[in-house]
């Protein structure tokens, strides 16, 4: 019979992520969550299933990841429209969704939020680029610009040093609702000249949010050329009031020694950003994807969501691209510890060493390992760097074992109430 392997093969565009790989994930992580705690954010978690319709209210319909990146779910049997659903493409949609639905703001006088976890998008897979990849966000909800806004900053810059991973923050005020209008009058009559040479998600952008064209990588290869720069340029077109914000935030990230570039058709690839945005990048990694940490203020958003909440604005970091460019982690170090057994008759017997192991400050334990021998068994606990073996035998009449010191390379009878002492 002819058995097919597709069954053992994994699905196309994600990942297995073997312990080495986990364990950098873990570290860097790990770091995000102690500086997000050190500003008072709290964790939540998020599920992995929600409804279609969040995104496609809370995205935008011009977004790519509306247009085309939606894993979308349809349960058995069911047709109804509120039944449909998606695998997460991203967490702020969805933190919106928990904020409003568990009245959060009554429950939290400080409403600072991180989350970790995967994420879902149905595109092309390509080097670097997965359907299953991973993200930490932090969100801030009720604190007015230019405040949160720094912390944000502040808190991803902090993370970044912490790795040691180099970077160049790249920010840009987008503006609110009136002046991207009078930003639309001027550059839009421009546009809708050449249309005909748009490509037709931009074509659809033209009419829904013209902005997002900047998006468009084929588009402005030409348009640059067509239109000029500085007419493309949205502060230019700040009301007083987002000037003034967006001035604060400079003369902040001045006064911390922040590092920034201007750039001014920085747009965010969502909808629902408003005011400032920034994008944290390396030169480590190929240009399309070398965005580390990005994020902004979605004040219209969450306001539309829950109208006595006016602000909010957060940060997403790439997970696996950290930890693709990560220079130095921290290992913690561990004291391994291989139980051997002359024999299986000390089989049973060796499992009780067990709990006086675990006193042992980050011990890891190995062993007992039936039917092999006790070379074997050595071998074994040698190559996995263990730094002691207990040899459980003859001795235990007397309350004894050997422990053999694998970086020394000396062994000792030991009696069993005295372990800890011997192995450290
Ligand atoms: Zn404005
Ligand atoms: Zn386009």
């Amino acid at each position: 019979m002819v058995v097919s392997f597709m069954f053992l093969k994994r699905v196309r565009g994600v990942r297995d992520i073997l312990p080495s790989e986990a364990e950098k994930i873990h570290i860097v992580v790990d770091t995000c969550t102690d500086i997000a705690k050190s500003f008072g954010f709290r964790e939540v978690i998020l599920p992995v299933l929600e409804h279609l319709e969040l995104y496609l209210h809370t995205l935008g319909e011009t977004t790519d990841i509306v247009e085309k990146q939606m894993f979308c779910i349809m349960p058995r049997g069911e047709h109804n429209k509120d039944e449909l659903y998606v695998l997460r493409p991203e967490g702020t949609a969805g933190i919106v969704r928990m904020y409003k639905e568990n009245n959060l703001k009554t429950i939290y006088s400080m409403r600072r939020f991180f989350y970790f976890g995967p994420m879902f998008r149905y595109e092309r897979p390509q080097k670097g680029r997965f359907r299953e990849f991973y993200q930490f966000g932090i969100e801030i909800f009720a604190e007015p610009p230019v405040g949160s806004d720094f912390v944000i900053i502040k808190l991803a810059s902090l993370i970044l040093e912490r790795l040691n991973i180099k970077y160049e923050l790249e920010i840009n005020s987008i503006g609110c609702i009136n002046c991207r209008k009078d930003f639309i009058n001027s550059v839009g009559p421009k546009l809708e000249k050449l249309k005909h040479r748009l490509c037709n998600v931009c074509l659809q952008r033209l009419s829904k949010n013209p902005l997002r064209i900047f998006d468009c990588k084929t588009d402005m290869l030409w348009l640059s050329k067509e239109i000029n720069v500085m007419d493309l340029d949205i502060q230019k077109f700040l009301c007083k009031n987002c000037n003034k914000e967006y001035e604060e935030t400079l003369m902040l990230l001045k006064e911390n020694n922040i590092e920034y570039k201007t750039i001014p058709t920085l747009v965010r690839g969502l909808d629902y950003y408003n005011g400032f945005v920034f994008e944290f990048k390396t030169n480590l990694l190929q240009a399309a994807q070398n965005t580390l940490c990005a994020g902004g203020r979605y004040d219209g958003l969450v306001s539309q969501v829950d109208a006595e909440t006016k602000y909010a604005c957060g940060a997403a970091f790439g997970i696996d691209r950290l930890v693709e460019v990560v220079q130095y982690l921290p290992i913690n170090a561990v004291t391994k510890v291989g139980i051997a057994i002359v024999n299986d008759n000390y089989f049973h017997k060796a499992f009780s060493f067990i709990d006086n192991l675990l006193n042992i400050k980050n011990a890891v334990i190995i062993g007992p390992i039936k039917s092999k021998s006790l070379k074997a068994q050595l071998r074994i606990f040698n190559n996995e760097n263990c730094k002691y073996v207990i040899i459980v035998g003859d001795e235990v009449k007397y309350n004894q074992v050997v422990v053999k010191n694998f970086e020394k390379n000396i062994q000792n009878v030991v009696n069993i109430s005295e372990i800890n002492k011997v192995i450290q």
